[in-house]
């Protein structure tokens, strides 16, 4: 039998995931509970779902998670909060403004509260615990500065010491990427941060200068080819640091009303999966745990098919899974930094 010699490690294509952790914290500005709580409620189900499924398939992914998600109970919560905290121009950005909506405990509110599905991950192998910032913080909007930033940052990385875990990796919220707070991270620890796609329809902005034009040509993005494969190299993201491992593409919910586009969807997705593993690049797949809050099983059967078709890659390409820490660890020549 012909023993057929593994690629160099620098060539093999890298598959990313990671996943913007943040329950009500990260919609309570956008969405009422009405609107939008059955999918919060879902995330409760779809968290052991999709950890049932990374461990099975063995991807390592990285839970980019709200700070104020790390307490059991409101008194703990209070007893963290930083005292220098964002003043937006846009009050209602705030959720240091809306506390009295929070419950008393995990069991009494599920809408706020994450420290038992925050165990849950770190139990399965594999998983990196990574930050959303405290407060899901928006590095664009008016009113806020630098110094409000670092203070957020370093409550969401104090409370996560607290209780045994390094944060290494950061997603934006709302991916408002801010590059003068790049020193800010680099100091408390961060070693990568998800950069946004390649692309004008993905620029980062504030709220007030996001057009519909925009927000549409994204969803178009999803089903046809407008921004192409998003996928890059690791001698591009070794160019700066802390690394941008930048996104390729959002994971959109299975949507009942855009069925018929399903597969367009899907196939956009596996095609820039098999693109980065063909060429030695890196493929980062990004969505909220609340995305997958309802049309659980349908949204489950597609991670499903990329989860196979990851297999797939790794077995003929040698595709490997890394979270953003391990990449990071990677390029900076240390073993990998999730527990497991
Ligand atoms: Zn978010």
């Amino acid at each position: 039998m012909q023993v057929q010699t593994a690629q160099p490690r620098q060539e093999q294509g890298r598959f990313v995931i990671s996943l913007d952790f943040e329950i009500n914290w990260g919609v309570r500005d956008q969405q009422t509970l009405t609107q939008y709580g059955a999918n919060l409620l879902g995330v409760r189900q779809a968290i052991p779902a999709m950890l049932a499924l990374f461990e099975e398939f063995q991807l390592r992914v990285t839970w980019a998670t709200v700070g104020l998600l790390f307490f059991g109970n409101k008194a703990d919560m209070l007893a963290h909060l930083p005292t220098v905290r964002p003043e937006y121009a846009d009050t209602n950005l705030s959720p240091y403004l809306a506390l009295e909506q929070v419950g008393e405990d995990e069991a009494t509110d599920s809408y706020h509260f994450g420290s038992s599905l925050i165990a849950q991950i770190r139990r399965t192998p594999g998983q990196e615990m990574a930050t959303h910032t405290f407060c899901h913080y928006y590095c664009l909007e008016r009113g806020q500065t630098a110094t409000s930033f670092r203070a957020d940052l370093e409550a969401a990385v104090r409370v996560a010491q607290e209780q045994g875990m390094e944060l290494r990796s950061l997603v934006f919220p709302r991916n408002q990427y801010n590059a003068e707070y790049l020193t800010v991270c680099q100091e408390l620890g961060i070693t990568s941060y998800r950069g946004n796609e390649n692309s004008w329809i993905y620029k980062e902005r504030s709220e007030e200068q996001q057009s519909l034009y925009k927000r549409g040509a994204r969803l178009l993005d999803a089903y046809v080819s407008l921004s192409g494969h998003n996928c890059h190299s690791l001698q591009q993201i070794a160019r700066q640091f802390p690394y941008n491992i930048p996104a390729s593409r959002f994971l959109r919910p299975w949507s009942g009303q855009l069925q018929a586009l399903e597969s367009l969807r899907l196939r956009r997705i596996l095609s820039g999966m098999t693109h980065a593993a063909r060429h030695g690049q890196v493929f980062h797949l990004w969505w909220h745990p609340h995305n997958f809050g309802v049309n659980i099983p349908q949204n489950m059967a597609v991670l499903r098919r990329i989860a196979k078709h990851y297999q797939h890659l790794h077995t003929t390409y040698g595709m490997q899974s890394q979270s953003m820490g391990d990449m990071a660890a990677e390029l900076q020549g240390h073993a990998p930094v999730t527990a497991n």
